[in-house]
This record gives C-alpha cells, structure tokens and sequence, in this order.
C-alpha cells in the first residue's frame, strides 16, 4: 500500500510499504478514507520527534472501513464506518474502560505514527490494537471531515477546555487558532462563554475566529486583551499552540485567579514559568495530553444533534500523493489554512 514516512527533518515522502495486518487476535486493520496532519506531525516533520527512528509511517488522524478483524474483536466487523482516535489504550483495564487510555495499567498507551512502533494512518490502511477500545462507529449524520476533527483536535480542546473548568460567563482567550485553537473556540462556546478572545500572529486565523463569534485580539495581546477586559485579564485561557513564548503570554493575559490550560505539545525539560506573577495572581495551571476515547461521548452528541461542527476546521482536501506539499502548506500557515484532508484513494 502507499503511505507517508518521515525520512528526516522536512523529509515526508510517499512510500510503497507492507500492507498493515492484524497483530494479535484484538486488533484489526481499517481501510482509511480520510486522514489529517496535526500539529503534532509537525512536530515530527521539523525533526523535533518523538522517537530517532526513520521511515516509519506517520499520522495518527483517520476515519475509514474496517475490512479485517482479529478472532477476539467483539464489537466491530468488517465494513463498519469508524473513527480511529489517536490515542490507544489496552480496552481491558479499568481506566481504558472509562475511556482513559493515557492512564492504561497494562503499559499499553500510546499514539499511532510517533515512531516504527505503532505506524500511523496517512497510509491506505492502518491496523488498530485492541480494536474493541481503539475503534469507535461513526453515528449517523457526522461526515467524515467531523470524525476526522473527532479523532484528535476536537477532543483535545474539549478537554483542554475542560480541564479548565471553563463555565457559562467566563471570559475565555484562546491562544493559537489552528485547528485545535479553533476547537477551543468553539467548546468554550459550548460550555457558555460570554466571551471568547481569539490570538494568533495570523490574519486569516483570527478572522476565522471571528466569523465563529470570537473577538479578534489585534496587536499585542499583552496590552489588548487588558484594554478588552476593563485591565482584569482573561478568566480563562486555552494554550494549544504549545510553544515556550506562547504558554508564557497564557500566563500573562491570565486574569487574578484564572485557570490556564496548556493542550499544545511542549517537549521542554527547564521552561521558564515566571513563578511570582503566577503566585501573585493565583494561577491554576493544568497541563496534559488528552484521552481521546474518553471525550467522544459527549462530543459525537454534540455533533449528531448539530451542536458542534467539528468540519469547521477543514480547510483543505488534498490526495495522499501530495503528501510532502500538503505538510509545507500546513506548515506556511498561510492563506487561511486550518486542518488539511488527505485522501489515499488519490
Ligand atoms: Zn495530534
Ligand atoms: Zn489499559
């Protein structure tokens, strides 16, 4: 089959690799219909990743068909429409049950396409451990550009969100408006901002925002968010860009007592949190990765009952074969990019 595999930094190419085959009698392989670059994959692809190893297959974003089930997959068969989340767990121990899959107790959490270990789905095909816990239906009426935004950037602003506790009157910023950024958006809406304001250095992202109901926060967002908030500062900021500069400017839009949630990738060892202006303040800090299976519920609810339009961020449709230019232009951030489609049958 044809898939995309890193060869070094700003080395992404289409490769024939071997056809995906079950692992054990849990697993199963999807046939996939859509797959998506993160923000993660970026990470990757700048030669910041998360393992040495080269010419693996990455991505770790699909929806698509199952066409093959190991003996001991209960709750799937072939043909059935899922959603593959991007992170697994085991389906057997109690937090995988719950849907918690980072706190797995049998060691087997993980994400697809970060190294040779588990190969990632920017491929025609994938195969999914546990398939029991890793696969989910796609519900009527959520188009597979939504549950391609379910399998990962939805469910990690939901929880970023979430985490915290953002709640109806809150005045919320959001820093970064990629596609999880515009997720933040949107959940912060949902869970009842009066307020959201939108930051990002990009023109075209922060009209996106707009247009969902944010306020744009133009020029420096130390000084405008403070102009915006009659000086008290947001009561609620979600990070998800996840760089040094930007999880410190979270800090420092953060209103006396607000809860900031970092959801961006940070692989920093010594970041520098200006610690005084944290304690003076009386920061909340939460940090994390989120377990995607653990948020679908309430958000494929949203999205069935047209709540939630995950399909928002979906910017671009491009074939698999164009894998490489598609990975240059998320990364331009140019022309109003958001979450960039791959389709494998092309
Ligand atoms: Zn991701
Ligand atoms: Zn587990």
């Amino acid at each position: 089959m044809r898939a995309l595999t890193y060869h070094g930094p700003f080395d992404v190419r289409v490769t024939d690799v071997a056809d995906p085959a079950p692992f054990d009698a849990e697993a199963a392989v999807v046939a996939v219909r859509a797959c998506g670059i993160c923000g993660s994959d970026l990470h990757i692809y700048e030669g910041h990743g998360f393992s040495p190893d080269l010419g693996f297959c990455v991505g770790h974003e699909a929806v698509g068909e199952v066409v093959e089930v190991g003996a001991a997959v209960t709750r799937f068969r072939v043909g059935d429409s899922v959603l593959v989340p991007g992170s697994v767990g085991c389906a057997t121990c109690g937090p995988c049950r719950a849907g918690y899959v980072l706190g797995c107790e049998r060691n087997r959490s993980g994400c697809y396409g970060l190294g040779a270990m588990l190969p990632g789905s920017q491929a025609q095909a994938v195969a999914v451990p546990s398939a029991d816990g890793n696969l989910v239906a796609i519900p009527d009426g959520v188009s597979d550009d939504a549950a391609l935004v379910l399998t990962d950037n939805a469910p990690t602003a939901w929880y970023g969100a979430r985490r915290a506790r953002s709640e109806p009157g809150d005045v919320v910023a959001v820093v970064g408006l990629g596609p999880v950024g515009i997720m933040s958006v949107l959940s912060a809406q949902i869970m009842g901002a009066a307020r959201v304001l939108a930051i990002d250095l990009v023109p075209e992202r922060r009209a996106a925002a707009a247009a969902l109901g944010a306020e744009p926060v133009e020029g420096d967002p130390k000084v405008a968010v403070r102009e915006m908030t009659g000086g008290r500062g947001a009561g609620v900021v979600l990070e998800a860009v996840g760089a040094d500069a930007t999880i410190d400017l979270a800090m420092k839009i953060a209103a006396r007592g607000a809860r900031v949630s970092v959801v961006g990738v940070n692989q920093s060892a010594n970041f520098a949190m200006h610690m005084a202006l944290a304690q003076f303040n009386e920061l909340e800090f939460a940090i994390g990765l989120c377990s995607v299976q653990r948020e679908l519920p309430a958000l494929l609810a949203l999205t069935q009952s047209g709540r939630l339009q995950p399909e928002v961020v979906v910017t671009h449709h491009l074939p698999l074969s164009d894998g490489a230019e598609a990975y240059e232009l998320f990364r331009s951030r140019a022309g109003g990019v958001g979450k960039v489609g791959l389709d494998p049958s092309r």
